[in-house]
């Protein structure tokens, strides 16, 4: 993913009182997820995210909640699946006290989070949808998947292959009634 197409949030300009919340609305782009081989895109790849901002002193404690639409192929069958989701996220973001300043030297901007002070949204974002996943992704949750024998998409046709031995009616057949 490029760096340029994702979304930060510089918390120190935030016109954040210590202690008071600030919740607002942010476009946030969601960038596609590698899973199993395939990619999984966002549609659409940006959420409106509502963000809830506290300056707790030492750093900021962020809430960030979104609806998203992930699209990809079915883990069994191939075909496109779709999975809705409501993301909720909240962690604490440290503060680092600015450098000591010598006499005569220029203002730096703080440094709080990895990337030169800004928090970025995106990243945040995209791993907390990967931690949401189910196991698997479907195309509807009794996909039957593909014959291993034919390859055939066995939610569209019957194939005629030998159907794996099935244990229950082994067992009923050696039944006798008393
Ligand atoms: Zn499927
Ligand atoms: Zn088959």
């Amino acid at each position: 993913m490029s760096d340029h197409t994702l979304t930060s949030l510089d918390l120190s300009a935030l016109p954040l009182e210590p202690g008071d919340p600030m919740v607002f609305e942010m476009e946030v782009r969601l960038p596609p997820l590698h899973l199993a081989g395939q990619d999984y895109v966002f549609v659409p790849d940006v959420a409106t995210a509502v963000i809830k901002a506290i300056d707790v002193g030492r750093g900021y404690t962020v809430n960030m909640s979104f609806l998203c639409r992930l699209e990809g192929a079915c883990w069994r069958c191939l075909e496109p699946a779709a999975l809705d989701l409501d993301v909720t996220v909240e962690d604490f973001f440290e503060a680092e006290l600015p450098p000591v300043k010598e006499i005569g030297e220029e203002d730096e901007p703080t440094l709080w989070y990895k990337e030169g002070g800004m928090l970025n949204l995106s990243r945040w974002a995209h791993d907390a949808v990967a931690e949401l996943l189910p196991p698997k992704i479907l195309c509807q949750s009794d996909c039957k998947g593909l014959c291993h024998l034919c390859g055939g998409n066995r939610n569209l046709v019957e194939c005629s292959c030998e159907p794996p031995a099935d244990f229950r009616w082994e067992k009923l057949k050696d039944w006798k009634p008393e």
